[in-house]
């Protein structure tokens, strides 16, 4: 007579013969192109997803080192989530082609596009390649507005379950849970701000227009003239006539565009240089995206109201 052991033993045998896995199921492998999109598809995924991005939070999105070691990354991904609209065009390409994954090529099923479907602000009318700047679809920065995220994690929690049905219903919770939080953070954070509804700043990059549209902010001017051209003397001029102008105080700066000539803009001008990060554990306390958007609101509201 067998023992119970033996007969575990001989089940496991067989199932391993036909192909059903005794061992836990395999987590989808999500690969993200920058760590905004990495910390939601952490949210959504949960325990049933590895979550890793390509990007550092502390590199600009449009300029990531493009190691070898993201080849393998993105070789072994089931699901490739990008910001689309041209934010990866400068680096990504290669590192795709080398990798050879038909499950994340475009079209597939396991390719997310976050810009489908998100209203693009700033898209030019004409757009001339050769004038250097890097957003000829509109605007790329576009996870600022909640509402634009509320759309990617929908996006995120159907091609999941499309590729994981057995967990469909865990991303559906961890969706309806998200975006309950989603609706409380964003009731709070439109009253700390809106005291200072029409408020003035100045950006060094073109990448705080979407936040500025939802909180009812201006941004003035960009110390680069053009999206992706570094500042020159000139233009540098002008932006420090137009902030006297208009009264403008607060700069705002990510941790990796040049501080120093935010600094010498702020000296002749009057006004703060706010550090502020896009990408969640760029700095202390912005590991999630609702900490990370707590700390940006936390700051321009301190900041405008003593610049008032
Ligand atoms: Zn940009």
């Amino acid at each position: 007579m067998q023992t119970i052991a033996q007969l575990r033993l001989a089940t496991a045998g067989l199932m391993a013969l036909w192909g059903m896995e005794t061992s836990p199921p395999k987590k989808l492998s999500v690969v993200t192109t920058t760590p905004d999109l990495a910390a939601l598809a952490r949210e959504i995924g949960g325990a049933a997803v590895d979550v890793k991005a390509l990007a550092k939070p502390t590199e600009d999105p449009h300029y990531v080192d493009a190691k070898p070691s993201l080849i393998v990354t993105l070789n072994r991904a089931d699901v490739l989530i990008e910001g689309g609209a041209e934010l990866e065009i400068g680096w990504m390409p290669p590192l795709l082609e080398s990798a050879r994954n038909d499950r994340i090529a475009a079209g597939a099923v396991g390719r997310i596009v976050a810009s489908q479907g998100v209203k693009m602000l700033e898209v030019p009318a004409t757009f001339d390649r050769s004038k250097g700047d890097v957003h000829p679809y509109g605007n790329p920065h576009f996870l600022l507005d909640p509402l634009n995220v509320k759309l990617m994690v929908a996006q995120m929690a159907n091609r999941f379950s499309q590729l994981d049905p057995k967990s469909a219903d865990v991303f559906k919770t961890n969706l309806q849970t998200f975006n309950a939080t989603l609706d409380t953070k964003l009731a709070e954070w439109q009253k700390q701000l809106a005291p200072y509804r029409g408020a003035k700043i100045v950006t060094y990059h073109k990448d705080f227009v979407y936040l500025a549209e939802r909180f009812n902010l201006e941004v003035v001017e960009t110390l680069e003239p053009k999206p992706g051209i570094a500042p020159s003397p000139a233009h540098i001029t002008q932006v420090i006539a137009k902030m006297k102008a208009d009264n403008v105080h607060v700069i705002l700066v990510q941790p990796y565009q040049n501080r120093k000539t935010a600094e010498t803009v702020a000296r002749q001008t009057d006004a703060v240089v706010l550090d502020i990060a896009q990408q969640p554990g760029a700095m202390k306390n912005t590991d999630t995206y609702f900490a990370l958007m707590d700390n940006i609101v936390r700051t321009l509201a301190a900041a405008f109201a003593e610049n008032k």
